[in-house]
């Protein structure tokens, strides 16, 4: 399915998935996961048959600390060259730890910065492989696609998700614009031949219309009722929370949820008439009815995979 030069490395929820380009010039990864998990980035990449050691460049889609945290070891490892958008390098050289969600969510993060900076629309040579650039925002503002045109093969980072799907659509921090904008990306995205996907997270995607059919209704039913979109922004949050500090306790958990400003920001848009710990009881109730956690030893543990 996959053109042989491109290698798809699907990972859990925690890391982002990672694409590696094995072209004319050598090497090159796009997205390397968390910080937490940078030696597993390497390992990754090592039981594809790539020596970390080889890799020439490193291109990212955003600056979200799940997409960028292998990057200082593998540099350090390669000496490779890292490549983003302008507007990534930008908040990375200031840094903007609020518009990279790092204060956000509380989230560790290794801020390598830029060797080479992409505008939005460019043409890019990626270790002698074509591809060419599409800004996506919504989920980021600073989000790249990177479409390789011959195999139609697009790189869409948390833009498009399988399942048409997203990744959170942070208005507390971003506006409400944002949902605009990621309508007007998807919109774009969807004018391009695409015979696979590869998105941040999740599995690849095949039906690039269909996908991106049913991502339009989920935009509009968030447009409509902006409770859907708060629900959806709490669970993964949470979920993100569970996966960081897992195994967790309730009391624990509710204190680290509580202390990041995003679950008293979404939780009257969720149910006003619940208080932000209330919402959290039903979330968790909820998580464990749809058998995505169980409970050891008193202690929380995601079953979705890191
Ligand atoms: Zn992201």
């Amino acid at each position: 399915m996959l053109p042989p030069e491109i290698t798809f490395i699907q990972r859990g929820w925690f890391n982002s998935n990672m694409v590696l380009l094995r072209g004319p010039r050598g090497t090159a990864v796009i997205d390397t996961g968390h910080l937490l998990d940078q030696n597993q980035t390497v390992d990754l990449i090592r039981q594809q048959g790539v020596e970390p050691e080889t890799i020439r460049h490193i291109a990212i889609t955003h600056g979200h600390s799940d997409h960028h945290g292998g990057n200082r070891l593998l540099k350090q490892l390669s000496g490779a060259t890292i490549g983003m958008g302008a507007t990534t390098a930008a908040w990375f050289a200031r840094p903007e730890h609020g518009l990279l969600w790092a204060d956000h969510l509380g989230q560790e993060m290794d801020i390598v910065p830029a060797d080479v900076v992409y505008q939005p629309e460019q043409r890019l040579d990626l270790v002698g492989i074509p591809f060419q650039t599409i800004a996506i925002p919504g989920h980021a503002p600073d989000a790249l696609a990177y479409y390789q045109p011959d195999t139609q093969t697009m790189i869409c980072a948390d833009a498009v998700w399988a399942g048409g799907d997203v990744g959170v659509l942070n208005t507390a921090v971003h506006g409400w614009g944002i949902l605009d904008e990621a309508e007007a990306a998807v919109r774009r995205l969807r004018s391009y031949e695409v015979a696979v996907a590869l998105p941040g997270h999740g599995g690849v995607i095949t039906d690039w219309q269909g996908e991106t059919a049913v991502l339009l209704e989920r935009l509009a039913r968030f447009r409509a009722q902006p409770a859907q979109l708060a629900n959806h922004v709490v669970r993964r949050f949470l979920m993100y929370i569970l996966l960081r500090y897992q195994p967790i306790g309730r009391a624990e958990l509710t204190e680290l949820a509580l202390a990041g400003p995003w679950l008293r920001h979404y939780a009257p848009l969720c149910a006003p008439e619940r208080t932000a710990e209330q919402l959290l009881t039903t979330l968790l109730d909820t998580f464990a009815e749809r058998g995505l956690i169980r409970t050891e030893n008193g202690l929380f543990v995601s079953q979705i995979k890191r």
